[in-house]
Protein backbone atom coordinates (compact mmCIF):
# COMPACT_ATOMS: atom_id res chain seq x y z
CA UNK A 1 0.00 0.00 0.00
CA UNK A 2 1.38 3.45 -0.98
CA UNK A 3 1.10 6.83 1.02
CA UNK A 4 -1.56 9.06 -0.43
CA UNK A 5 0.82 12.02 -0.18
CA UNK A 6 4.36 10.86 -1.27
CA UNK A 7 4.13 7.96 -2.80
CA UNK A 8 6.20 6.07 -0.23
CA UNK A 9 5.80 2.82 1.51
CA UNK A 10 2.69 2.90 3.96
CA UNK A 11 2.99 1.94 7.19
CA UNK A 12 -0.84 3.28 8.51
CA UNK A 13 -4.25 2.66 7.08
CA UNK A 14 -6.83 4.87 8.03
CA UNK A 15 -10.28 2.88 6.28
CA UNK A 16 -12.97 6.05 7.17
CA UNK A 17 -10.69 8.18 4.76
CA UNK A 18 -9.93 5.58 2.14
CA UNK A 19 -6.51 5.82 2.96
CA UNK A 20 -3.05 5.86 3.58
CA UNK A 21 0.22 7.33 4.97
CA UNK A 22 4.04 7.13 5.67
CA UNK A 23 5.24 8.14 9.03
CA UNK A 24 6.30 11.42 8.09
CA UNK A 25 3.29 12.15 6.35
CA UNK A 26 0.65 10.80 8.46
CA UNK A 27 2.47 13.33 11.28
CA UNK A 28 1.61 16.16 8.79
CA UNK A 29 -1.93 15.03 7.93
CA UNK A 30 -2.59 15.14 11.72
CA UNK A 31 -1.58 18.01 12.52
CA UNK A 32 -3.39 19.81 9.80
CA UNK A 33 -6.69 17.88 11.03
CA UNK A 34 -6.29 19.34 14.40
CA UNK A 35 -5.14 22.83 12.51
CA UNK A 36 -8.02 23.04 11.01
CA UNK A 37 -9.89 21.98 13.67
CA UNK A 38 -8.88 25.17 15.63
CA UNK A 39 -9.53 27.14 12.79
CA UNK A 40 -12.77 25.99 11.54
CA UNK A 41 -14.56 26.17 14.52
CA UNK A 42 -12.39 29.36 15.75
CA UNK A 43 -11.12 27.61 18.99
CA UNK A 44 -8.29 29.83 19.73
CA UNK A 45 -5.31 32.63 17.88
CA UNK A 46 -1.81 32.32 17.90
CA UNK A 47 -2.22 35.66 19.36
CA UNK A 48 -4.15 33.81 22.89
CA UNK A 49 -2.30 32.05 25.81
CA UNK A 50 -4.01 28.49 26.06
CA UNK A 51 -3.97 26.46 28.68
CA UNK A 52 -3.91 22.31 27.57
CA UNK A 53 -5.39 19.88 30.47
CA UNK A 54 -2.88 17.20 30.59
CA UNK A 55 -3.77 14.02 32.39
CA UNK A 56 -0.39 12.11 30.88
CA UNK A 57 -2.31 9.77 28.58
CA UNK A 58 -1.95 9.56 24.74
CA UNK A 59 -4.35 11.94 24.13
CA UNK A 60 -3.80 15.21 25.64
CA UNK A 61 0.27 14.58 25.56
CA UNK A 62 -0.15 14.18 21.82
CA UNK A 63 -2.49 17.45 21.85
CA UNK A 64 -0.06 19.31 23.67
CA UNK A 65 2.09 18.05 21.05
CA UNK A 66 0.98 19.34 18.06
CA UNK A 67 0.09 22.63 19.60
CA UNK A 68 3.52 23.32 20.47
CA UNK A 69 4.83 22.06 16.91
CA UNK A 70 2.01 24.56 15.29
CA UNK A 71 3.10 27.19 17.29
CA UNK A 72 0.57 28.22 19.76
CA UNK A 73 1.36 29.71 23.15
CA UNK A 74 0.75 26.92 25.42
CA UNK A 75 0.73 26.27 29.41
CA UNK A 76 -0.19 22.63 30.99
CA UNK A 77 -2.07 22.21 34.01
CA UNK A 78 -2.29 18.50 35.46
CA UNK A 79 -3.91 17.75 38.35
CA UNK A 80 -2.58 14.89 40.42
CA UNK A 81 -6.05 13.09 41.12
CA UNK A 82 -4.53 11.43 44.25
CA UNK A 83 -5.89 7.65 42.86
CA UNK A 84 -2.95 5.83 43.77
CA UNK A 85 0.02 4.77 41.68
CA UNK A 86 -2.60 5.38 38.62
CA UNK A 87 -1.84 9.07 39.19
CA UNK A 88 1.54 8.65 40.26
CA UNK A 89 2.28 7.36 37.03
CA UNK A 90 0.72 9.97 35.31
CA UNK A 91 1.91 12.91 37.48
CA UNK A 92 5.81 11.20 36.29
CA UNK A 93 4.72 10.69 32.66
CA UNK A 94 3.86 14.44 32.46
CA UNK A 95 6.66 15.84 33.75
CA UNK A 96 9.09 14.01 32.11
CA UNK A 97 7.02 15.12 29.04
CA UNK A 98 7.61 18.88 30.19
CA UNK A 99 11.19 18.44 30.74
CA UNK A 100 11.55 16.98 27.50
CA UNK A 101 10.13 19.79 25.87
CA UNK A 102 10.93 22.90 27.88
CA UNK A 103 7.37 23.63 28.55
CA UNK A 104 5.70 25.34 32.07
CA UNK A 105 3.18 23.11 33.92
CA UNK A 106 1.33 23.91 36.61
CA UNK A 107 -0.05 21.07 38.87
CA UNK A 108 -2.61 20.96 41.64
CA UNK A 109 -2.58 18.04 44.13
CA UNK A 110 -6.12 17.45 45.29
CA UNK A 111 -4.50 16.02 48.67
CA UNK A 112 -3.25 19.35 50.03
CA UNK A 113 -6.73 20.82 48.74
CA UNK A 114 -8.12 18.54 50.84
CA UNK A 115 -10.00 16.66 47.30
CA UNK A 116 -8.15 13.53 46.80
CA UNK A 117 -10.90 11.38 44.84
CA UNK A 118 -10.54 8.48 47.18
CA UNK A 119 -11.10 10.76 50.13
CA UNK A 120 -13.99 12.27 48.42
CA UNK A 121 -15.68 9.00 47.73
CA UNK A 122 -14.65 7.51 50.86
CA UNK A 123 -16.47 10.17 52.83
CA UNK A 124 -19.71 11.04 51.00
CA UNK A 125 -21.97 9.01 48.64
CA UNK A 126 -21.04 10.49 45.31
CA UNK A 127 -19.57 8.04 42.68
CA UNK A 128 -15.67 8.28 41.71
CA UNK A 129 -15.77 9.55 38.56
CA UNK A 130 -18.93 12.16 39.41
CA UNK A 131 -16.45 13.52 42.48
CA UNK A 132 -13.85 13.48 40.30
CA UNK A 133 -15.15 15.41 37.71
CA UNK A 134 -16.45 18.09 39.64
CA UNK A 135 -13.17 18.42 40.95
CA UNK A 136 -11.45 18.93 37.54
CA UNK A 137 -14.15 20.90 36.47
CA UNK A 138 -13.72 23.55 39.26
CA UNK A 139 -9.63 23.75 39.05
CA UNK A 140 -10.24 23.91 35.60
CA UNK A 141 -11.62 27.17 35.52
CA UNK A 142 -9.88 28.43 38.68
CA UNK A 143 -6.40 28.18 37.19
CA UNK A 144 -7.33 29.36 34.20
CA UNK A 145 -9.21 32.63 35.02
CA UNK A 146 -6.11 33.11 38.35
CA UNK A 147 -3.63 32.78 35.55
CA UNK A 148 -5.64 34.84 33.04
CA UNK A 149 -5.71 31.93 30.23
CA UNK A 150 -8.77 32.72 28.20
CA UNK A 151 -9.23 29.23 27.16
CA UNK A 152 -8.96 26.07 28.12
CA UNK A 153 -8.04 22.90 25.20
CA UNK A 154 -8.71 19.34 26.51
CA UNK A 155 -7.77 15.97 25.00
CA UNK A 156 -11.15 14.54 23.99
CA UNK A 157 -11.08 12.75 20.76
CA UNK A 158 -13.40 11.90 18.67
CA UNK A 159 -14.35 8.16 19.86
CA UNK A 160 -15.07 10.39 23.47
CA UNK A 161 -17.68 12.44 21.84
CA UNK A 162 -18.87 10.11 19.84
CA UNK A 163 -19.41 7.84 22.84
CA UNK A 164 -20.45 10.71 24.96
CA UNK A 165 -22.95 11.70 22.29
CA UNK A 166 -24.62 7.77 22.35
CA UNK A 167 -24.97 8.82 26.14
CA UNK A 168 -26.87 11.49 25.76
CA UNK A 169 -28.81 10.12 23.09
CA UNK A 170 -29.63 7.02 25.21
CA UNK A 171 -31.15 9.31 27.78
CA UNK A 172 -31.94 12.20 25.39
CA UNK A 173 -30.16 14.70 28.09
CA UNK A 174 -31.24 17.69 25.80
CA UNK A 175 -29.78 19.95 28.37
CA UNK A 176 -26.62 18.31 27.39
CA UNK A 177 -27.31 17.44 23.70
CA UNK A 178 -27.86 21.41 23.30
CA UNK A 179 -24.29 22.04 24.56
CA UNK A 180 -22.13 18.85 23.14
CA UNK A 181 -19.72 21.03 21.23
CA UNK A 182 -16.04 21.30 20.32
CA UNK A 183 -16.24 24.83 21.42
CA UNK A 184 -18.46 26.27 24.67
CA UNK A 185 -17.67 30.09 25.02
CA UNK A 186 -17.32 31.44 28.07
CA UNK A 187 -20.95 31.76 30.21
CA UNK A 188 -19.74 33.74 32.71
CA UNK A 189 -16.78 36.11 33.81
CA UNK A 190 -15.07 33.35 35.84
CA UNK A 191 -15.56 30.42 33.40
CA UNK A 192 -13.09 29.98 30.58
CA UNK A 193 -13.53 29.14 26.70
CA UNK A 194 -13.48 25.21 26.90
CA UNK A 195 -12.37 24.03 23.38
CA UNK A 196 -11.39 20.18 21.84
CA UNK A 197 -8.99 20.22 19.34
CA UNK A 198 -8.73 16.56 18.86
CA UNK A 199 -12.79 15.81 18.35
CA UNK A 200 -12.45 14.81 14.70
CA UNK A 201 -9.30 12.81 15.26
CA UNK A 202 -9.90 8.88 16.54
CA UNK A 203 -8.34 7.21 19.40
CA UNK A 204 -6.54 4.98 16.82
CA UNK A 205 -5.19 7.86 15.04
CA UNK A 206 -3.67 9.88 18.40
CA UNK A 207 -2.26 6.53 19.53
CA UNK A 208 -0.34 6.34 16.13
CA UNK A 209 0.42 9.83 16.11
CA UNK A 210 1.47 9.31 20.05
CA UNK A 211 3.54 6.04 19.01
CA UNK A 212 5.13 7.82 15.90
CA UNK A 213 6.16 11.44 17.70
CA UNK A 214 7.97 8.79 21.01
CA UNK A 215 5.52 10.20 23.15
CA UNK A 216 5.81 8.22 26.08
CA UNK A 217 2.51 8.28 27.88
CA UNK A 218 0.20 6.05 30.37
CA UNK A 219 -1.28 3.44 28.96
CA UNK A 220 -3.19 1.98 31.90
CA UNK A 221 -6.80 3.37 31.95
CA UNK A 222 -8.17 4.88 35.32
CA UNK A 223 -9.03 2.11 37.87
CA UNK A 224 -12.31 3.77 38.77
CA UNK A 225 -13.54 3.90 35.10
CA UNK A 226 -13.61 -0.08 34.49
CA UNK A 227 -16.96 -1.08 33.91
CA UNK A 228 -18.08 2.56 33.28
CA UNK A 229 -21.12 2.76 30.53
CA UNK A 230 -18.03 5.24 28.41
CA UNK A 231 -16.86 1.79 27.57
CA UNK A 232 -19.73 -0.10 26.38
CA UNK A 233 -20.89 2.85 24.24
CA UNK A 234 -16.92 2.80 22.89
CA UNK A 235 -17.35 -0.50 21.91
CA UNK A 236 -20.91 -0.34 20.32
CA UNK A 237 -19.48 2.43 18.20
CA UNK A 238 -16.43 -0.03 17.37
CA UNK A 239 -17.91 -2.59 15.90
CA UNK A 240 -20.35 -0.47 14.02
CA UNK A 241 -17.07 1.64 12.73
CA UNK A 242 -15.61 -2.16 11.79
CA UNK A 243 -18.31 -3.02 9.79
CA UNK A 244 -19.07 1.06 8.68
CA UNK A 245 -15.92 2.66 8.25
CA UNK A 246 -16.94 6.63 8.90
CA UNK A 247 -19.75 5.99 11.21
CA UNK A 248 -18.07 7.75 14.71
CA UNK A 249 -17.14 10.70 12.63
CA UNK A 250 -20.23 11.20 10.48
CA UNK A 251 -22.26 10.78 13.98
CA UNK A 252 -20.60 13.38 15.24
CA UNK A 253 -20.53 15.99 12.23
CA UNK A 254 -23.88 15.74 11.50
CA UNK A 255 -24.83 16.25 15.04
CA UNK A 256 -23.51 19.53 14.89
CA UNK A 257 -24.64 20.60 11.70
CA UNK A 258 -27.97 19.28 11.86
CA UNK A 259 -28.63 17.04 15.07
CA UNK A 260 -27.42 20.16 17.35
CA UNK A 261 -29.65 23.31 16.57
CA UNK A 262 -33.06 21.34 17.52
CA UNK A 263 -32.14 20.63 21.04
CA UNK A 264 -31.10 24.63 21.82
CA UNK A 265 -32.20 25.63 25.17
CA UNK A 266 -31.37 28.61 26.56
CA UNK A 267 -28.68 27.79 29.19
CA UNK A 268 -29.04 29.21 32.11
CA UNK A 269 -25.93 30.72 34.08
CA UNK A 270 -24.90 30.01 38.10
CA UNK A 271 -26.16 33.68 39.29
CA UNK A 272 -24.35 33.45 42.16
CA UNK A 273 -21.18 33.43 43.30
CA UNK A 274 -19.55 30.51 45.51
CA UNK A 275 -18.80 32.37 49.33
CA UNK A 276 -16.02 30.26 50.12
CA UNK A 277 -13.79 30.30 46.51
CA UNK A 278 -15.38 32.56 44.50
CA UNK A 279 -16.14 30.48 41.54
CA UNK A 280 -19.69 30.77 40.06
CA UNK A 281 -22.42 28.99 42.25
CA UNK A 282 -25.93 27.82 41.45
CA UNK A 283 -26.58 28.93 45.99
CA UNK A 284 -24.35 30.11 48.38
CA UNK A 285 -21.52 27.90 48.24
CA UNK A 286 -20.79 25.87 44.98
CA UNK A 287 -21.13 22.35 43.95
CA UNK A 288 -17.03 21.85 44.69
CA UNK A 289 -17.05 23.98 48.08
CA UNK A 290 -19.81 22.09 49.15
CA UNK A 291 -18.15 18.90 48.43
CA UNK A 292 -14.93 19.43 50.24
CA UNK A 293 -17.05 20.66 53.25
CA UNK A 294 -18.69 17.53 53.21
CA UNK A 295 -15.65 15.62 53.23
CA UNK A 296 -14.00 17.60 55.60
CA UNK A 297 -17.19 17.25 58.17
CA UNK A 298 -17.56 13.41 57.57
CA UNK A 299 -13.57 13.44 57.91
CA UNK A 300 -14.04 15.43 61.63
CA UNK A 301 -16.92 13.33 63.23
CA UNK A 302 -15.21 10.14 62.26
CA UNK A 303 -12.07 11.70 64.00
CA UNK A 304 -14.27 12.56 67.10
CA UNK A 305 -15.59 8.86 67.28
CA UNK A 306 -12.22 7.20 67.14
CA UNK A 307 -10.75 10.10 69.72
P1 LIG B 1 -10.88 11.77 30.55
O1 LIG B 1 -12.07 12.42 31.16
O2 LIG B 1 -10.01 11.05 31.53
O3 LIG B 1 -11.18 10.99 29.31
O4 LIG B 1 -9.95 12.97 30.06
C1 LIG B 1 -10.39 13.87 29.10
C2 LIG B 1 -9.43 15.04 29.05
O5 LIG B 1 -9.46 15.75 30.31
C3 LIG B 1 -7.97 14.64 28.87
O6 LIG B 1 -7.64 14.49 27.50
C4 LIG B 1 -7.25 15.81 29.48
O7 LIG B 1 -7.20 16.90 28.60
C5 LIG B 1 -8.16 16.20 30.65
N1 LIG B 1 -7.74 15.52 31.90
C6 LIG B 1 -8.16 14.34 32.39
N2 LIG B 1 -7.56 14.05 33.56
C7 LIG B 1 -6.71 15.08 33.83
C8 LIG B 1 -5.79 15.37 34.88
N3 LIG B 1 -5.62 14.55 35.91
N4 LIG B 1 -5.09 16.53 34.82
C9 LIG B 1 -5.25 17.37 33.76
N5 LIG B 1 -6.10 17.13 32.75
C10 LIG B 1 -6.82 16.02 32.77
ZN1 LIG C 1 -16.64 27.16 45.74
Amino acid sequence: MKCKRCRGKAEVQLRHHNCAFCRACFIVFFQRQVQRAIEKERMFTPEERVLVAVSGGKDSLALWDVLIDLGYQTTGVHLDLGIGSYSHISTEKTEAFVQQRGQRLLTVRLDDEGAAVPTMTAFTRRPACAACGTAKRHYFDRVAIEQGFPVLATGHNLDDEAARLMGNVMRWRVDHLAKQSPVLEATHARFVRKVKPLFRVSEYETAVYAFFRGIDYIVDECPNSVGATQLLYKDALNRLEAAMPGTKLSFVQEFLRAGRPAFTVATVDPPQTCERCGMPSFGAVCSFCSLRSEVQAKQASKRATLG
